[in-house]
């Protein structure tokens, strides 16, 4: 089968229902994140950048895109990963990150928890049953992704998010009624406070086998298998409904959600009795704090 665009070559990848080779997929992806980056202002020049790295597909594809972004646009980069101690899991994973930022001469940060609060994830979980370990990790990840890069000057932080993450977050918490959360599911939150980092995705319009592919064909290293504790995600096979049915509609549900508006009001910020970090709580204590130092 030949190319959609360029009616020449063989295609290897097909993506809502048509089929390209490798040079246009490669760049219909780079046009795709470089129009979100500029519809939505997401980097600008004199912005100091860090990626968070997890050493998966799309963090890897962000970071490969942002380093070849810098021809354009005049910005910092630097990349960071958080070193949870998830056994067999997090050593590779850092193993790809280090070999990912040394082939493209981005320094790496190694943000290390055991270092941080004196315990591994597991040990954290342990101590606190009541719950899930994907909820604490989520938690522990969102404090040192804001934490780490302001006290060094950045002020904005990347994350992978991709289309599926988008969408699956949206219809979960749309269902729940948590229209708090989908205000933030945006390609950029801006920062409300000096402590809180402007958050940017930059794959928001890409979806998983989008990132796979571009990170295969530009030969990135990248950790293939998945976090121990990942289950399968009952609203993943929802969100895949959307394309198998109809191909496209996903991107376009996507975008729908880029253009929302709840107008949730801005909680009121607190800093943290312990660590001075941003809480909601009353108690004036950060969920960070309460899982490592309440138990
Ligand atoms: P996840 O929360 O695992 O779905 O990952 C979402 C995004 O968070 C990734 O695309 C990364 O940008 C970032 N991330 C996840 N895990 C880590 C980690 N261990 N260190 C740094 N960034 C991470
Ligand atoms: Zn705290």
């Amino acid at each position: 089968m030949k190319c959609y665009i360029c009616r020449r070559e063989e295609a290897v990848v097909r993506i809502e229902g048509k089929n390209y080779c490798k040079d246009c997929f490669l760049k219909l992806y780079e046009k795709r994140v470089e129009k979100v980056i500029k519809k939505w202002k997401l980097i600008e020049n004199g912005d100091r950048v860090m990626v968070a790295l997890s050493g998966g597909k799309d963090s890897a594809s962000m970071l490969y895109f942002l380093n070849k972004y810098k021809k354009a646009v005049d910005f910092e980069l630097e990349a960071m990963f958080i070193h949870l101690w998830i056994p067999e899991y997090s050593d590779l994973a850092l193993e790809k990150s280090k070999e990912l930022t040394k082939m493209l001469g981005i320094k790496l940060h190694i943000v290390d928890i055991k270092k941080g609060t004196g315990k591994t994830l597991i040990e954290i979980a342990r101590s606190n049953r009541r719950r899930a370990i994907c909820s604490i990790c989520g938690i522990v990840k969102r404090y040192y992704m804001n934490k780490h890069p302001r006290e060094r000057g950045f002020n904005k932080i990347a994350t992978g998010h991709n289309m599926d993450d988008i969408l699956e977050f949206f219809i979960k918490n749309f269902i729940d009624r948590n229209f708090e959360w989908n205000d933030k599911l945006k390609p950029i939150v801006p920062s409300t406070h000096p402590k809180l980092l402007t958050k940017i995705r930059p794959l928001y319009e890409c979806s998983n086998v989008e990132n796979y592919y571009y990170a295969k064909f530009n030969l990135l290293p990248f950790i293939e298998s998945k976090c121990p504790f990942s289950k399968i995600s009952k609203w993943k096979n929802i969100v895949e409904c959307f394309d198998t049915n109809i191909p496209g509609s996903k991107r376009q549900f996507t975008r729908t959600i880029e253009e929302l508006n709840f107008s949730v009001k801005e909680p009121e910020y607190k800093q943290c009795k312990i660590c001075g970090e941003l809480t909601t709580s009353k108690n004036g204590i950060c969920s960070f704090c309460k899982l490592i130092h309440e138990n």
